[in-house]
Formats: C-alpha cells, sequence, structure tokens
C-alpha cells in the first residue's frame, strides 16, 4: 500500500524477467544454479542445484550471495536467507493472540487434535537428514523459547475448554534440539551438528529441558506431559537425566524413534548416525525402563525404497528389526518432495557425496517388494523365524542358523 519496494528482501524469492534475469547474472554476488533446459538434458544437474540450495540454507543469513536459476521463460532470484529469531522474537510470536482453535468455515481438520494441546519450544534443525525439508522451511540454527513464555503458553492450553489434562507435546522439529547452542565464537557455515557424530562444538543443556519438563508437569491442572515430537537418539544417549525423565514421566508407552534404517550405506546416504548408534541406545534405554518398573514399547520410524536401496538392503534392516525385538509398524515408501537432496538423489540417480550411479526403485514391483520385507517383521503376520546372516546381532535368538549340506 505505501508503494514500498518488494524487490531483496530476505528470505524470499523474485521471478525475473529475460533482461532483468541477464543483469542480476553479472553481478558479483550471485551464484548461478544449473538452468531448467540444463537439468533437462542432464539430471545430474539437479543434484548439483539441489547441493548448491542446501550449502546456502546451511550458511543461512551470514551468507551474502543469491542464488540465480533461469527458467523455461525468465528466471528465478533466490535472495540471501532471513536472519533467524532471537529469542525474544520468538517468545513474542508464539504468545501472540492466538485462537488456538479451526476457522469455523473448516472446523473438521482431524490433524487439529494432535496439536491442540501441545506446545512450540524450538525452532530450526541442526540435523541434516537427506529427506527432510526442514532446514529450507526453518533454518538449521535452532532457536529456543524461554522457559517463561512456554508456561504462559503451557496455561494458556490448560485453560482452553475441554482440555482433559494432558499436554500431547512439547516439541518442534527435534524436540531435544531444545536449549542447544554452538560454542564457536565465528559463523560456522557447515551447521551440520549431528552427522557423522555430534559435533565437538555442541553444547547440550539438558538441565534446561529437564527443569522445563517439571515445570510444565506442576502446573495447576497440567496431569501428564508428553513428548509426542521426534527425538534425536545421538543426543539422548548423551542426555541420561533427560532420557530418565522421559522414560519415566513423558511417553504414552511407547517412544517413537527414528533410525530410518540399519544398512551403513542407506544410513550414510540418508545422513543419519549409524545403526550401531540404534543397538546402544536401546539397550540403555530398557535398562533405565527396567530400573523405573515402567513398560515402555519403542516404535522406529522406517522408510523403504529411499535411493540407494534394493530388496536384499530392505531383508537385512527387517532382520534387524527382528534382532531388536522391535516391530515395524511405522513405514513409508520414499516418496520425492520439494526442497530434499533425497529427492534430487531419485532424481538424478546419483549419490549426493560421491555423485556416483546408484540404484533408484522407481517401479511399482520393486517398491512394493521393499515394503514387503518390512510387513514380514510388523507383528501384524505370522512370525516365522529368519535365517541368520551376517548382519544379525551376535547372541540374537530369534533366528536360525542357515542350513548346510544335504537335507536327509
Ligand atoms: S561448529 Fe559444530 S555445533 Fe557449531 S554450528 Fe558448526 S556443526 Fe554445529
Amino acid at each position: 500500500d505505501r508503494g514500498a519496494d518488494l524487490a531483496g528482501i530476505s528470505g524470499t524469492c523474485e521471478f525475473l524477467s529475460p533482461a532483468a534475469g541477464s543483469v542480476s547474472a553479472d553481478e558479483e554476488d550471485a551464484t548461478l544454479l544449473p538452468g531448467w533446459h540444463e537439468i533437462e538434458d542432464e539430471k545430474k544437474n539437479f543434484i548439483l542445484a539441489e547441493l548448491e540450495i542446501d550449502q546456502r540454507a546451511r550458511q543461512g543469513y551470514e551468507s551474502q550471495r543469491f542464488l540465480l536459476q533461469k527458467q523455461k521463460s525468465g528466471w528465478v532470484k533466490e535472495n540471501r536467507p532471513a536472519a533467524p529469531l532471537t529469542q525474544v522474537e520468538l517468545d513474542r510470536v508464539y504468545e501472540l493472540p492466538f485462537q488456538r482453535c479451526p476457522s469455523s468455515a473448516n472446523a473438521n481438520i482431524p490433524a487439529f487434535t494432535m496439536i491442540r494441546d501441545s506446545v512450540t519450544i524450538v525452532r530450526g534443525c541442526s540435523g541434516n537428514c537427506s529427506f527432510c525439508a526442514l532446514t529450507r522451511h526453518q533454518g538449521a540454527q535452532v532457536v529456543s523459547r524461554t522457559e517463561e513464555s512456554i508456561l504462559r503458553e503451557a496455561k494458556n492450553v490448560v485453560r482452553q475448554t475441554g482440555f482433559k489434562g494432558t499436554i500431547s507435546d512439547l516439541g518442534g522439529p527435534t524436540a531435544n534440539l531444545y536449549a542447544t547452542s554452538c560454542s564457536l565464537d565465528k559463523p560456522c557455515s557447515r551447521k551440520d551438528c549431528l552427522y557423522p557424530e555430534v559435533c565437538k562444538h555442541l553444547q547440550i543443556d539438558e538441565d534446561s529441558f529437564v527443569n522445563l519438563l517439571q515445570a510444565v508437569a506442576e502446573l495447576a491442572g497440567v496431569k501428564k506431559v508428553l513428548i509426542s515430537s521426534g527425538l534425536r537418539l545421538a543426543l539422548l544417549r548423551r542426555t541420561p537425566k533427560l532420557l530418565a525423565r522421559i522414560i519415566r514421566h513423558h511417553l504414552p508407552g511407547v517412544m517413537k524413534i527414528a533410525p530410518e534404517h540399519s544398512e551403513p550405506e542407506i544410513l550414510r546416504l540418508m545422513h543419519k548416525n549409524d545403526a550401531l548408534e540404534l543397538d546402544e541406545f536401546l539397550q540403555e534405554a530398557r535398562t533405565l525402563a527396567l530400573k523405573a518398573k515402567v513398560k515402555v514399547d519403542f516404535t522406529p520410524y522406517l522408510i523403504s525404497s529411499h535411493p540407494g536401496c534394493s530388496v536384499e538392503e530392505m531383508r537385512n534392516l527387517a532382520q534387524s528389526i527382528k534382532c531388536n525385538d522391535l516391530k515395524a509398524r511405522q513405514y513409508q515408501d520414499f516418496t520425492p518432495t520439494p526442497g530434499t537432496l533425497s529427492t534430487a538423489m531419485y532424481v538424478s540417480g546419483r549419490d549426493r557425496d560421491t555423485l556416483k550411479p546408484i540404484r533408484v526403485a522407481k517401479g511399482a514391483t520393486e517398491r512394493q517388494q521393499q515394503r514387503q520385507e518390512l510387513e514380514k517383521v510388523s507383528g501384524r503376520q505370522k512370525s516365522r523365524p529368519h535365517i541368520r546372516t551376517s548382519s544379525c546381532k551376535p547372541g540374537c535368538t530369534k533366528c536360525r542358523p542357515r542350513r548346510t549340506g544335504k537335507r536327509k
């Protein structure tokens, strides 16, 4: 309305005419991505563009460069990322006087029941899973709300009509990144804090999260506080007090964990910590649950048909699930979605690290075969002992040795 120029606003994209795009392409701080026709001619260019976009998303607002990509007609310019909200700003945004209910024009939203009694405590994610576009939406820098602000919102939840005493989630993209920060006093362009292992500069303040959980649980009218958002196992293993508290007080009987796979090559392509992390985590968590006399089941989130994955690797994953005494209840076929490196691997058929060709299951038959391997260990089919392979844990009692020699 005021006639202000909307060009160049951080965190936005602009469509430029062919002439304006050509001028921008000559600017010193422009990064040119492979264009539409180059990608159409050579799919490898898709992943090259996505890697550049990913790198820039991680650098965040510290990057002074803008991205430029030629389209069929005209250009798209992506201005430098917006600065993340400060803690004060984040508190203010989440404490705006939201109605906390759907519009009367569309009141029947199934997902609303899941979020109605939940409170967001953290924004951004410094993990870097290949299949997730969260960094593109919220940035790689983690910003946590203050305990005071979260408590004020939790009190509003308690006052809502129909609140039954359970805060369904204190979370965010990754709940236990709450109160984490970087100890470096200069900007880090990597911002990939959990892979291949937790960065030595990542500061984890488990006391803040433990105190927050306790404070919300003690609010008048609150009977139970749950954590339903994802939890990073690599971090939980470094925060024993928090893990013990979560197991004792904040689970609805099931802990959702997200190993996604067990095979080292697929985990590398997914940019997830290795399978040993899952084995060791389960051991620690089960010991804690036993000590606390709490029954906890673990539901692993798993992905089939991720780029690079074959039926054989899914078979190994299924065996690892069985060996770990888990059931595959939550799994999905990989589906390409915008803005992820997994999608770029799917389209280009290239490895995100080496750019070498990888196999990609695209046909319905192979995708179904991969999924069926998990169905076999879902607990919904009659359980049969499986044949021991090199991926079985030593001492596993759920598998039988491979038959050798001729049958009598
Ligand atoms: S130095 Fe480590 S902890 Fe800090 S932002 Fe970079 S990767 Fe993350």
